[in-house]
């Protein structure tokens, strides 16, 4: 039996990564600088010890290239983690190609995606600056479980702003929230400034992540004990999730395989950087020609139709500007299944390394992700969260293309989480009722009339 033969790549507890990997250490040029979303001037990290504990903000800025992680975060890491890589040998034998497929199964620990890498490392790190409660947004439900259970874990209080839509329709994802002890608003609220003022201006409104963070932010800053928390685009939240890359590069030495392309969805970019950075490092010092794909919905298609721009990170613009590729922060996606890609921005990082050729993006309408994540669950066996379907689109049109040319390209994605709370999706898709999300281009243009102008 040859190595290739591998079905799963499992590694032992004490193969979890010591440190996380911090690719601004290895950036062709530095990343542009934050903005102050109140001065419209340069940001200064005290701008943002309001919200951030003082550890954290240092990890944003820094340059270290390795970053310890603490031991209470590693020993918490230990329940779930190192996460399985699993060739998907039934999927390639179903699609006849000769490329070899890997997954990293990000979506088996409790609360069922990737998120939980980064939710312990800041619950940690607040409560390690003396803080009692986090507040955050969440868009489909995932962020705010995987904060919800490290809160319970490190003895803080959470409040999370929900987007409306999503509090309606998944009422099982705030039970399964206010079970770990927190406590779910559905956004617009009446408890922050911004939440009733846009109540005032659109009563009907079916909320965003925009307006969710803008709450969540205003609460943070209006209270001493409170810091705020967010689950993707900024570059500590990037760097944590370095560990799946880590351990999925030792796994593929494991199997002696090489990486050709690796694939993972993105919507603030989170996911994508955790698998994609540890491999990039080589690419951006020259010794690899590895490519990399960012999957994204057509709905939100941030960086297939975005500009390369400074934007609010948020609706009310309480959030850091950052230069980013962005949809105009006031951008509302429709309401696409893959509530976790719904981001109007990109993380800064990814947003330069696109912006320069290192990576490229793919964006898919939902019922073809759904067809792909029909036939991953029905081959592989494991139902996709319906924003790691994306990923799972993208990774079958590569081992498709190599069917002719005969090509054993090996393709390795990020599986970034269940989809368990997303049934009522798939029935949708199963009884034929999915629509195909449009996106009207004038509206992306009509919301980057309203970008910032720095001083
Ligand atoms: C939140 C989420 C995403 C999108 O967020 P990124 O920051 O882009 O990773 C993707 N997959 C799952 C399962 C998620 O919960």
């Amino acid at each position: 039996m040859s190595k290739h033969d591998l079905k799963k790549i499992i590694l032992h507890e004490s193969e979890i990564p010591r440190q996380w990997y911090n690719i601004m250490a290895d950036l062709p040029t530095p990343i542009h600088p934050y903005y102050s979303g109140q001065t419209l001037k340069p940001a200064v990290p005290e701008d943002m010890l309001a919200i951030f504990p003082k550890s954290l903000i240092e990890q944003e800025f820094s340059t270290e290239r390795y970053i310890d992680i603490p031991d209470p975060v590693r020993e918490m890491y230990k329940q779930y983690r190192p996460t399985p890589l699993y060739r998907a040998t039934e999927l390639e034998k179903i699609l006849k190609t000769p490329a070899r497929i890997y997954y990293k199964y990000e979506g088996g620990n409790a609360t069922g995606s990737h998120k939980l890498n980064t939710a312990i490392a800041q619950a940690y790190y607040n409560k390690e600056a003396g803080i009692k409660r986090i507040s955050t947004e969440t868009g489909a439900g995932q962020w705010g479980s995987a904060l919800a259970m490290a809160c319970q874990h490190f003895g803080l209080d959470l409040e999370v702003f929900m987007v409306r839509c999503s509090f309606d329709q998944k009422p099982f994802r705030r039970i399964f929230m206010e079970t770990y002890g927190s406590r779910v608003f559905s956004s617009p609220t009446d408890r922050t400034q911004c939440g009733i003022k846009i109540r005032e201006q659109y009563p009907d409104t079916q909320g965003s992540l925009g307006i969710a963070i803008s709450e969540a932010v205003e609460v943070a800053a209006m209270n001493a004990d409170t810091n705020y928390s967010l689950g993707s685009v900024l570059n500590h939240v990037c760097m944590h999730q370095t560990v799946i890359g880590l351990e999925a590069m030792t796994q593929l030495e494991m199997a002696d395989e090489k990486a050709d392309v690796v694939i993972a969805c993105a919507g603030g970019g989170s996911n994508f950087s955790g698998i994609a950075f540890p491999f990039m490092k080589d690419k951006l010092k020259g010794r690899s020609d590895i490519r990399f794909v960012a999957v994204e919905p057509t709905a939100c298609p941030t960086l297939t139709k975005g500009v390369y721009e400074y934007d609010f990170g948020d609706t009310a613009g309480v959030a850091p500007i950052a230069k980013m590729y962005t949809l105009g922060a006031g951008y509302m996606p429709q309401s696409i299944h893959a509530g976790g890609l719904r981001y109007h921005g990109m993380a800064p990082i990814i947003s330069k390394l696109y912006n320069e050729g290192y990576i490229e993006a793919k964006a898919y309408d939902q019922v073809n992700v759904f067809e792909a994540a029909m036939l991953f669950a029905r081959t592989e066996g494991i139902v996709p969260a319906p924003e790691s379907a994306h990923a799972i689109r993208a990774a079958i049109d590569e081992a498709v293309s190599c069917v002719d040319s005969g090509e054993e390209r090996v393709i390795l994605f990020n599986l970034s989480g269940n989809g368990y709370f997303d049934m009522y999706a798939y029935d949708m898709y199963m009884r034929g009722e999915m629509k195909d999300s449009s996106v009207d281009d004038n509206e992306i243009k009509r919301s980057l009339e309203h970008l910032p102008v720095l001083e």
